[in-house]
């Protein structure tokens, strides 16, 4: 039989594609998702607009309703545009289709998000990694060097960071915007579990974008992400989006849950409690090294991380294994902040694990 394959990109052909655990029937703390459900009220109100929704007719192109609703719960400065993806990452995969000009550069610290360096491959952009420092702080000389070096097109800082959690400090934030002679993408799909932001600073620096998603708020499922910045970006960004990306069921539910923002952020605000919890409680589990997180995981490390890893996944707790993904990273595994009752099986599991290893 021919085959095709050479047709590939030789650089799409070396890529592992972005892998997702099973996860049916397991404790999931790998996905950063929210362990809260739907209050039944706001259920059945999914069902009736599923029931209703005119899904024989496109979307709204534009998601109007959804975007003022979003602007209003997030407090998007009025000045901002708004563009919506299917996801932060297709927004990440739009910025750098946008800015992917022979030659250029997409630019982010490492270890970060790994879809960063996956869609500047994507996408044929050159990626130019800056490793954090040991303590995950962003290393400001560095990336200020690697700035001028490389002249990225684009810059794209996790904020807090996955998968270590840290917020990157401000002030060097500011001076990486300031030395750049791109675009800066602030990737804000933590803010819900973090008391900062950069959305205030979108007026001082027009070449800074802040991304968002509703994904770890609590509506992974719906797939939705949001991207502020100055009109003269976000209008070039339009013509890029494929028509139609927010379907409608996402569209109507998204407006629907979002109403009652109050119940997201007393979910997230357990959320955060927990991860405190979370966190004291593994740094009392013997040679278990947590670390400190804003976001809603923590990331720790533990002395023969691959074995933990599969001990916990065949008592049905799954997280994700981080070990081999850096250097930084030896030795850890992140947890995602699950229920109360999620969070104590997996920790009499891990301490049951350490004191018989
Ligand atoms: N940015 C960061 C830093 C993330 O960790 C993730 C999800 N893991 C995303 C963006 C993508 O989120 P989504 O596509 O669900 O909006």
């Amino acid at each position: 039989m021919a085959s095709f394959k050479h047709l590939i990109r030789e650089e799409i052909r070396a890529l592992s594609a972005y892998h997702v655990q099973p996860a049916k029937g397991m404790v999931k703390l790998d996905a950063m998702e929210n362990p809260y459900g739907m209050p039944d009220a706001i259920k059945a109100d999914i069902g009736s607009l599923a029931a209703n929704a005119e899904i024989n007719r496109y979307p709204d192109p534009m998601a109007s309703e959804l975007k003022d609703q979003l602007r209003k719960v997030m407090g998007i400065p009025a000045e901002a545009d708004l563009i919506l993806g299917n996801g932060s990452d297709e927004l990440i995969q739009i910025i750098a289709m946008a800015v992917a000009k022979p030659g250029a550069t997409l630019l982010a610290p490492e270890p970060s998000f790994v879809m960063f360096r996956m869609i500047a491959t994507f996408c044929g952009l050159k990626y130019v990694g800056v490793t954090l420092r040991d303590d995950f702080s962003l290393d400001e000389p560095a990336m200020i060097r690697a700035v001028e070096e490389h002249k990225p097109a684009v810059t794209f800082l996790a904020y807090p960071n996955n998968p270590t959690g840290n917020l990157f400090d401000a002030g060097a934030i500011g001076q990486i915007i300031k030395a750049s002679p791109g675009l800066v993408v602030v990737d804000e799909a933590y803010f819900a579990f973090s008391p900062a932001s950069f959305l205030s600073e979108l007026q001082r620096y027009p070449n800074l974008l802040v991304m968002r998603t509703v994904s770890k708020l609590g509506l992974a499922g719906l797939r939705l992400g949001l991207l502020a910045g100055a009109p003269e970006i976000i209008d070039e960004l339009e013509k890029l989006r494929l028509p139609y990306n927010i379907n409608v069921l996402t569209q109507q539910v998204a407006v629907r849950v979002l109403q009652d923002y109050a119940m997201l952020q007393s979910q997230t605000a357990q959320i955060c409690a927990d991860r405190t919890l979370l966190f004291e409680a593994l740094q009392g589990i013997p040679s278990v090294h947590p670390f400190e997180s804003q976001a809603n995981f923590v990331l720790f490390r533990v002395p023969s991380a691959m074995a933990v890893f599969d001990a916990l996944k065949r008592r049905g707790i799954l997280l994700k294994n981080l070990s081999v993904a850096h250097p930084l990273l030896f030795d850890c595994l992140r947890v995602t902040v699950g229920t109360g009752e999620e969070n104590e099986t997996f920790l009499n599991a891990l301490r049951d694990l350490v004191a018989n290893n």
